[in-house]
């Protein structure tokens, strides 16, 4: 069993989409671990995605995940990380984005592409650590 780090971004909160999100990952069979309504400062914004420290949209990135309230949660079953990236679907919401994803059926542009799963196992510890030191 694997657990993986999974966010509804500021625009999935804010457009009612978290049960959705939630029913999704439960009816998978993935099992909530953790569950958490919170704000984000902006130190955890960009320790969160330090990966893309440089990148032109990092700037912009770092005020859209601190505009509004997120839904953080430790997701947790085999293979999880694969799992949740399934049910998210790729970045781009319609390039890359399957329709029956999340991203595919709810998102249209690159940046509010509604939901986050952690990419490795490496991401998905240090992203539950920063998130859920607790957990
Ligand atoms: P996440 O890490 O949020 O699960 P991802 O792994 O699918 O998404 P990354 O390439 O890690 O995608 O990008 C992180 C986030 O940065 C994306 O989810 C998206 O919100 C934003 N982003 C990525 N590329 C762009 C872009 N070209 N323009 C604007 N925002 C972008």
């Amino acid at each position: 069993s694997e657990r993986t780090l999974v966010l509804v971004k500021p625009d999935g909160v804010e457009r009612g989409l978290v049960g959705e999100v939630i029913g999704r990952i439960e009816r998978k069979g993935l099992k909530l671990v953790a569950l958490e309504l919170r704000e984000v400062g902006e130190e955890l914004a960009k320790q969160h995605y330090a990966e893309h420290d440089g990148k032109p949209f990092f700037g912009s990135l770092l005020e859209f995940i601190t505009s509004g309230k997120v839904l953080a949660a430790v997701v947790e079953g085999p293979r999880a990380i694969s799992a949740f990236r399934q049910l998210a679907g790729g970045t781009d919401p319609v390039d890359k984005a399957a329709p029956g994803s999340i991203r595919g059926d709810f998102g249209l542009e690159v940046q509010f592409n509604l939901v986050h799963g952690s990419d490795s196992p490496e991401s998905a510890e240090r992203e539950i650590k920063l998130w859920f030191p607790e957990v």
